[in-house]
């Protein structure tokens, strides 16, 4: 490619990542479309809605670290908040006229020089570069329990919410008790006639106190920028010096620190002995991905609410039948039954060097070199791809930072006078090798089943600290790419 001609790019959904790759390039005047599958901006936050939904990191770090927002209205956002912002976001830097709406990618094929790439709606175009910002917890993951296409009443997933569906004074029954059906429960346990939380494992519930800023505070970081900016910095340095990285040794002190915090708010606030038993853990905290509540044991112990820890059997027409025998009525059954987090851009027909498909490359299980780039396709990266940090440290920090190497490394291609670059195989196997090895002595390793697992039980999220990731971020390894 001439180094004159400046490079055009795809980029693959309008979430948190997809709308900073837009505005990034706008801002340095590169070409671009974005593919987004919904008539809406804002991802994950558009996409689950269901009641109670709030993100548990402080708004004021769950924030473009240029577009810090004086305006948050509690510590930790309700998620319409969340996503008012995100669509602020498209509005101020008019990214909207540059997103295809209800056009999500179905093709993607290298021809060489650049991608073809081609929407639902049958729209073809060519661009050198794709960027994949589809997320991590995307796919929805239905229940599959024998008979639950037999449930008589209303059913759904807890990111396809059926709002619709009338809640007050119904039998609600809620299956699983992650981040998700915990909000759900601490919503909608006070409202229902008659509300059952089916729970299969026991979650550490660390307690915050839900925080309204008042207009004073709020009129304070708008007056005052550096304060805002001081805070945002001490919430991400406490953030990834802390918990970040202590998660990263299984035999840090931090677990029996949490352990103590999360056993005094069990202890404290659930009055009913054979209760609190069943919602106590028996795994290392931070094992499974914490859950973080303001309500929760309050809303469960309602006297309409009952935790059931009995498998669940099947489902009937009525409700849920557990191993007992018993079976639990419900007008409406929510599955809050998580994502399936190893499908990232697929079922997208993504087909690089040689015709090598990425369901090919990917049979086993995803894997990306430093978290965005595969072997064999040229110019196709991932933001918070696999093996990024989910969880452990900031995924807009993340993203902002896996964005600045991508840009150092198109940067570097064009100023060489070429036109792609694709991470060595020996590149990858080197890092995939040591991750693993790395991720064998975290936390989430320590023996509790979570989504941070992949099939092999091997903890699939970044596990070096933030000091390596920012290091790494810093300056692309050219080395580790083929350039052509
Ligand atoms: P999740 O953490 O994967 O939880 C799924 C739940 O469903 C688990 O309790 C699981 O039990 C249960 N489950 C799955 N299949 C089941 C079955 N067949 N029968 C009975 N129980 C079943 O999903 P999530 O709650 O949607 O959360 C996913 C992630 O989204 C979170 O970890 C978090 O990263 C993010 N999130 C964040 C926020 C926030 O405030 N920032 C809010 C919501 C979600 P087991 O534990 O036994 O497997």
């Amino acid at each position: 490619m001439s180094s004159e001609r400046k490079p055009t790019f795809a980029i693959i959904g309008a979430g948190m990542s997809g709308l900073l790759a837009a505005l990034k390039l706008r801002e340095a005047g590169y070409e671009f479309t974005v593919f987004e599958k919904a008539d809406r901006v804002g991802g994950t936050w558009r996409e689950n809605t269901y009641p109670g939904i709030a993100c548990d990191v402080p708004s004021h770090l769950y924030s473009y670290s240029f577009e810090l927002n004086p305006d948050w209205k509690f510590l930790a956002s309700p998620g319409a908040e969340i996503q008012e912002y995100f669509e602020g976001i498209a509005k101020r830097y008019e990214l909207e006229g540059s997103i295809r709406f209800n056009d999500p990618i179905v093709r993607c094929d290298w021809q060489g020089e650049g991608w073809e790439v081609e929407g639902g709606s049958g729209f073809v175009g060519h661009f050198d570069w794709v960027i994949a910002a589809t997320g991590i917890l995307h796919h929805p993951k239905h229940a599959e329990i024998p008979g639950i296409e037999d449930f008589a009443g209303d059913l759904f997933h807890s990111a396809e919410w059926d709002h619709s569906v009338a809640l007050e004074g119904k039998r609600i029954g809620v299956i699983g008790n992650g981040s998700s059906g915990i909000q759900i429960t601490g919503t909608l346990a006070p409202i229902a006639s008659e509300f059952t939380l089916f729970q299969r494992t026991a979650q550490w519930v660390v307690p915050v106190e839900q925080v309204e800023y008042t207009e004073e505070q709020r009129a304070e970081f708008r007056s005052n920028p550096e304060a805002l900016q001081g805070l945002h910095d001490e919430l991400d340095q406490s953030f990834h010096q802390g918990f970040g990285n202590q998660v990263l040794d299984s035999s840090s002190d931090i677990f029996e620190g949490m352990r103590t915090v999360c056993n005094n708010h069990l202890d404290t606030f659930v009055t009913d002995p054979e209760l609190r038993e069943k919602l106590r853990p028996d795994y290392t905290p931070a094992c499974k991905r914490l859950v973080v509540s303001h309500n929760f044991y309050d809303s469960i112990q309602v006297p309409q609410a009952e935790l059931v820890t009995e498998s669940i059997e099947r489902i009937e027409a009525g409700g849920v039948r557990t191993a007992d025998g018993r079976l639990h009525e419900f007008d409406v059954l929510v599955a809050a039954t998580g994502f399936h987090v190893d499908a990232f851009v697929r079922p997208m027909a993504v087909r690089g060097l040689d015709g090598v498909t990425l369901d090919e490359i990917w049979k086993e299980r995803p894997s990306a070199y430093m978290s965005m780039g595969i072997p064999g396709f040229p110019n196709f990266f991932m933001i918070n791809g696999p093996n990024s940090p989910v969880g452990n440290f900031s995924l807009i920090r993340t993203a902002e930072m896996q964005f600045a190497y991508l840009m150092m490394l198109v940067d570097h291609v064009k100023e060489g006078g070429h036109s792609h670059a694709t991470p060595s195989s020996e590149a990858a196997v080197r890092f995939e090798d040591e991750r693993t090895e790395a991720a064998k002595n975290t936390v989430w390793a320590t023996g509790c089943r979570s989504w941070y697992l992949d099939d092999r039980g091997i903890p699939f999220v970044w596990p070096f600290p933030f000091e390596r990731f920012t290091q790494e971020m810093e300056k692309p390894r050219f080395e580790d790419y083929t350039i052509g």
